[in-house]
């Protein structure tokens, strides 16, 4: 009996002990919590007044909070992988986030996009709905490849245009679209594409027909679409005709193609057509952000009817899509006709995407809009044809409804294995 007691007993001291250490560490727990709070908060305070007297001193208005806010989320990113090369695609999705001006900083704007590829995370400054509390609402997206704002048109065409140049050479059709707000970097990227492109078509060019012995011709053409009409930019800004043919193939009636022989003869004409397309924008108050611009590159292999193509198409500002809902009755005509082309866009994409590889019978709604009636060829299934689609994207937190706009049309692109969004 009496030993039982005893051990009955010891048993209750340990116990008792087991109980005392395990309170004890929770205490030391929560102590120790306190304390990575505290210093968190003294952080927090230190990082908010430097940046307090960086902005001051700057002559920056900017609320600090949501910048403080942002940075921190910022840290939280994934790490950079390396990049897809398009070759190995046969849709392409991209984002290109354009730097941040000193002029949106110094009216207040902050960087609130962390582009790390393949990731894209909006961090975006909202209010609890009691109106004070602010908070960081993040969104995150993932493309074929994203290039962030200190990667340049060089990196872009590495990885773009590069890998699928010598399509071109054998009769296939090579598109790239640059899609996102006015102001996103769409003409800037598409421009530095353009130009690294055509050395390299002439470089290139010249060995890979030499070495087959063939010759070959360049010939450039350039037009824009607005309000669903069609123009030349280099003939004139003449109005065109689009007709499908007898044997149902898009033609465009009276499109002139310039021959060029040469990289500089090729740039002086580009640069030539982009005149004329801001030109005629300045005159009836800038139309640009509401035109698409296409400018097609055909490489013609002697004694071969059908030409390789290179189309850059430098798309209207997607936020004009919105216009449809303008008082303007002129801007709601425009707005309406693009929301219409950039729907139809995604339609075509979407199809040629979800097309089986070695299906002869498709079916791409090109007939939906001007923009992608003329661009049909474009969304014939072959190995030998490749669509690139750029979504450029702002960085400030002043444009993040524009850009996740951008990113969603983006993404529906495309299905990908293990798509986060599919009931959107
Ligand atoms: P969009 O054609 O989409 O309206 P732009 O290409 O005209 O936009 O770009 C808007 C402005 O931003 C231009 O002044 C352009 O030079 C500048 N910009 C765009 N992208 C970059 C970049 N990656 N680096 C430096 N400046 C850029
Ligand atoms: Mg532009």
């Amino acid at each position: 009996d009496g030993t039982n007691n005893i051990q009955l007993s010891s048993a209750a001291i340990a116990a008792n002990a087991a109980k005392k250490t395990s309170c004890l560490e929770e205490i030391e727990r929560l102590k120790q919590n306190r304390e990575e709070r505290r210093k968190k908060m003294d952080d927090l305070r230190k990082q908010k007044t430097e940046r307090e007297q960086y902005n001051e001193a700057q002559g920056i208005k900017v609320d600090v909070d949501f910048q403080v806010m942002v940075e921190q989320n910022m840290r939280n990113v994934p790490q950079m992988s390396p990049h897809i090369p398009a070759d190995q695609l046969k849709i392409c999705v991209c984002v290109k986030k354009r730097p941040i001006f000193n002029s949106e900083l110094s009216a207040g704007d902050i960087d609130c996009v962390s582009a790390s590829n393949p990731n894209i995370i909006v961090h975006e400054c909202k209010y609890k709905v009691d109106g004070i509390t602010k908070f960081i609402d993040n969104s995150d997206f993932e493309f074929d490849n994203t290039f962030s704002h200190d990667e340049s048109n060089q990196d872009l065409y590495f990885y773009s245009i590069r890998p699928i140049l010598d399509l071109v050479f054998n009769c296939g059709i090579v598109t790239v679209f640059a899609y996102g707000q006015t102001g996103s970097g769409k003409t800037y990227t598409m421009q530095g594409l353009q130009e690294l492109a055509i050395k390299d078509l002439f470089d290139r060019g010249v060995n890979y027909f030499q070495e087959h012995n063939r010759n070959f011709t360049v010939t450039v053409s350039m037009y824009e679409i607005y309000g669903g009409k069609v123009y030349d930019l280099i003939n004139n800004h003449e109005q065109l005709k689009v007709q499908e043919d007898k044997n149902q193939k898009i033609q465009i009636h009276g499109l002139k193609e310039q021959f060029v022989q040469s990289e500089e003869e090729i740039l002086n004409l580009i640069a030539f057509g982009n005149s004329v397309r801001t030109t005629h924008a300045t005159k009836a108050n800038d139309t640009s952000s509401r035109s698409h611009a296409v400018c097609q590159i055909k490489v013609h292999e002697e004694g071969i009817k059908q030409a390789g193509r290179l189309l850059l198409v430098d798309l209207a500002g997607s936020e004009r899509a919105q216009d449809c809902q303008s008082n303007n009755k002129d801007r709601q005509q425009e707005g309406a006709e693009i929301n219409k082309s950039l729907l139809a866009l995604k339609e075509c994409v979407r199809a040629l995407d979800a097309q089986k590889a070695n299906t002869t019978n498709q079916h791409v709604p090109f007939r939906g809009s001007k923009l992608t009636m003329v661009l049909r060829d474009s969304f014939i299934q072959s190995d030998k044809n490749k669509i690139f689609m750029l979504a450029c994207i702002c960085p400030g937190s002043s444009s993040a409804d524009h850009t996740l706009n951008t990113l969603r049309y983006a993404e529906r692109l495309k299905e990908r294995s293990g798509n986060q969004n599919q009931n959107i």
